[in-house]
């Protein structure tokens, strides 16, 4: 016959006299602790549309969708919770950090639809003030300049929204998508491609 350890007894007999573990929920309000990963849930203020969370979502939990309509554009962010796994890796690599973070939400159960399980935002878009293409969106070119500091003198692109944060600056839209580009092209909001152009044109 095998007897209990002493160090087993002494559990036994503390569970016995003791609190138990397990809480009364749902019956009562269950907190969890401090670094519980529940609910993911996207912070406006702070998420700048970069996409870099969805990069590394493994379950495909974040998604975006770009719309452009009548000259302007939004990008649409949705974290689906129910198809989540509570990973914490769109929080841990979020570029500002604070993006989009893990609540402590845990109790999703619904007897609703599933696809009203998720958080969208919305960000709006810059497009090229000469073909109209998409390039990022305007929080994340603001979020670029803010970091870059002076440095942002490089790009002209970036050096307007730096400007523009400082009140001195304001952007224009004149898309010629025929026109020959000029030498004050440059000093435009470009997509990549524009920019080559209108850096070889003057
Ligand atoms: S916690 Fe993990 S699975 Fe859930 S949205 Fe973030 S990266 Fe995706
Ligand atoms: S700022 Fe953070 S939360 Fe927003 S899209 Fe980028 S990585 Fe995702």
């Amino acid at each position: 016959m095998r007897y209990p350890k002493l160090r087993e007894l002494k559990e036994a007999i503390r569970s016995l006299v003791g609190k138990p573990y397990t809480t009364r929920f749902p019956y009562q309000p269950h907190k969890p602790y401090e670094r519980f990963r529940g609910k993911p849930e996207f912070h406006l203020e702070d998420c700048v549309g970069c996409t870099a969370c969805l990069q590394v979502c493994p379950t495909g939990a974040i998604t975006f969708q770009d719309e452009v309509k009548k000259g302007k554009a939004r990008r649409i962010l949705n974290v689906q919770w129910d198809v989540c796994i509570y990973c914490g890796q769109c929080q841990a690599n979020c570029l500002t950090g604070k993006g989009i973070i893990l609540s402590q939400e845990f109790d999703l159960a619904t007897t609703g639809k599933r696809e009203d399980l998720h958080q969208a935002i919305e960000k709006e878009l810059a497009l090229c003030d000469c073909c109209g293409e998409i390039i990022m969106p305007f929080d994340q070119i603001s979020w670029v300049a803010q970091k870059l500091g002076p440095l942002c003198f490089t790009n002209a692109s970036v050096l307007l929204f730096y400007l523009r944060n400082l009140y001195l600056a304001w952007l224009e839209k004149f898309l010629h998508k025929e026109e020959k580009m000029l030498r004050s092209d440059r000093i435009k909001l470009l997509c990549p491609r524009c920019r080559r152009q209108a850096v070889i044109a003057s």
